[in-house]
């Protein structure tokens, strides 16, 4: 499935209430599908999915929506999403940042202890096979900035971490 991911805080803790909130302010009309068009995306329906969070993981009603032109449904995901992770994307940058600056990750499974050990291995692995290279060609330094995910999106057309090349559109909030 297609996802379009919005930007959120990542000091806000991870909960249905702030995902809730965030998709009520969505202006879905100015989005635009991965079929290129806009303003043809409605709210569909809603599917179940875990995302890690401190000492357990939480359960996330993600909204779909569908568009009127292509037909596709897209998953409607905060930035702290990583697709097909379940570790969020501050966690897995974090690991990332101990990794580069060896440095111990005692802190990371103290202060989440849904990540542990085996957890932390996987993010590495596959932060080295598939988005070292990447960060290097573009000169990227790894942070949750804002700048960062738009930087991920724009070079790559995923968010940072995501492996499977499924469409994934960043939407810009207009200011
Ligand atoms: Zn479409």
């Amino acid at each position: 499935m297609p996802m379009i991911t919005f930007m959120t805080d990542f000091g806000n803790p991870i909960s249905q209430d702030s995902y809730d909130k965030t998709i009520n302010n969505l202006q879905f009309h100015q989005m635009t599908c991965s079929c290129g068009h806009s303003g043809t995306l409605t709210v569909h329906a809603y599917y179940d999915r875990g995302v890690k969070s401190g000492a357990g993981a939480v359960r996330l009603h993600i909204c779909r929506v569908k568009c009127r032109n292509c037909n596709k449904t897209h998953a409607i995901l905060p930035a702290y999403i990583v697709p097909y992770s379940q570790v969020a994307l501050p966690d897995q940058a974090a690991v990332i940042s101990c990794y580069e600056n060896s440095e111990s990750y005692s802190d990371i499974m103290e202060n989440t202890p849904s990540i542990d050990e085996n957890c932390i291995h996987s993010i590495i692995r596959r932060y080295v096979l598939h988005w070292l290279q990447r960060v290097l060609s573009v000169g990227l330094s790894i942070s949750t900035s804002p700048l960062f995910i738009r930087q991920c999106f724009s070079h790559f057309s995923r968010q940072f971490m995501q492996i499977k090349r499924t469409p994934n559109i960043l939407f810009l909030t207009p200011t």
